[in-house]
């Protein structure tokens, strides 16, 4: 989304992904620094989807305890994920935590914060936007799987804050005291993050579309029984490999472990308040792609739109652009939730063309003033 859709309500709340403090030297620019700027960038209020994801881990804690029958659960934190389950692997729907992503347990409990510290403020007039590693959000936000509507009204990349943060940062001379997680949800942010928080020591991670696709295969074969819980990212290294962030996914990584020995576990218990309605409003369907619409011979027209689409991307099934796979992508794009423009590779190929088109064009120009000069 465009930064300008701020304006659009009276009070704004940013919500940053953990990704987020590990895309700058750590030693240099602290999480209260990054947290500060964004004050300065024009939000009223920052609440950190780390505190969200210490929630998650404790609801889905109790989950674990409370429902002993089915195992493994698998992550719903991965929107490309439950897609993919969606998709390609219904049988293993019911294994989907039932517990709201960080994303959306955030945003609800930074709201209600917001509100309570601001009596008289309408809920309305409160736009929440999360500062995202993925595109994957962004769908997630437009059709949201766990909730009817997403309590989050905008969704702003990495790459498009960094630079203006950046700029901030080296103008503080003392950073606002607003932390509130600890390096439990921080580490949120790397492959395993997730999954070390779980009261089990049966836990298995996999990141990267192929390799949690040959996982689910094992699943599906009925093996695996053992485990108690999996997590599971599309993209190789977790939300560090986004293709949303500006560092390089091991740089981040190296600086996410030395946050590890300055940070406690956690800041402050998790309170029943922060636990209230996380669990999720409805669960996940099967989604199959013969169902593209009601009438019969539009669903054929769309089927076959489908295949045309789908010839142009690159079948990497990477799914950097937010659908678990390129297949899925044309679905969306067919459904009208994406464009194609959303596959970076596609995205990368026309600005070249168009970058060579300008050139050749400026071939064609008249010389300048200048050049007449020399
Ligand atoms: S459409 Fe492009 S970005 Fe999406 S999974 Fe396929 S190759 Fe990756």
């Amino acid at each position: 989304d465009p930064l300008e859709i701020m304006a659009d309500y009276k009070y704004t709340i940013a919500l940053p992904a953990p990704t987020l403090y590990l895309q700058y030297d750590v030693a240099k620019f602290g999480r209260d620094r990054i947290m500060t700027a964004l004050k300065k960038i024009g939000f009223d209020y920052v609440y950190e989807v780390a505190r969200g994801a210490e929630i998650v881990t404790e609801a889905s804690n109790r989950y674990l305890q409370k429902h002993t029958e089915t195992r493994p659960m698998i992550s719903s934190a991965c929107p490309a994920i439950v897609r993919l389950i969606q998709v390609r692997f219904p049988s293993l729907i019911d294994q989907i935590m039932p517990v709201k992503s960080p994303m959306e347990v955030s945003a609800a409990n930074a709201r209600r914060e917001f509100c309570e510290k601001n009596a008289g403020i309408d809920p309305e007039d409160v736009g929440v936007f999360f500062i995202s590693p993925c595109a994957a959000k962004l769908t997630s936000v437009r059709n949201p799987i766990e909730v009817e509507k997403s309590g989050v009204n905008g969704v702003f990349s990495i790459k498009s804050v960094f630079f203006k943060l950046l700029k901030q940062m080296g103008k503080i001379q003392e950073p606002e005291d607003i932390l509130q997680a600890g390096y439990s949800g921080v580490r949120w942010s790397a492959i395993g993050g997730e999954a070390k928080g779980i009261n089990s020591d049966y836990i298995l991670y996999v990141d990267g579309v192929q390799n949690v696709i040959k996982i689910f295969e094992q699943l599906e074969d009925d093996k695996l029984k053992d485990v108690d819980f999996i997590e599971a990212a599309a993209c190789p290294g977790g939300c560090l490999g986004g293709p949303l962030t500006v560092e390089n996914m091991y740089v981040a990584r190296a600086r996410s472990f030395k946050l590890k020995s300055t940070l406690p576990k956690l800041l402050s218990d998790v309170e029943e308040v922060e636990l209230h309605n996380s669990d999720f409003e409805r669960m996940p369907e099967h989604l199959d792609v013969t169902t593209l619409d009601s009438d019969m011979t539009v669903a054929m027209q769309k089927l076959r739109r489908m295949e045309e689409i789908y010839s142009e991307l690159p079948a990497l099934d990477c799914g950097a652009c937010g659908a678990p796979t390129c297949r899925a992508l044309s679905e969306d794009i067919v459904r009208g939730n994406a464009k194609i423009t959303d596959c970076v590779f596609v995205l990368k190929e026309r600005v070249r063309n168009l970058a060579k088109e300008m050139m050749e064009l400026e071939e064609l120009l008249p010389p300048t003033l200048e050049n007449r000069k020399g």
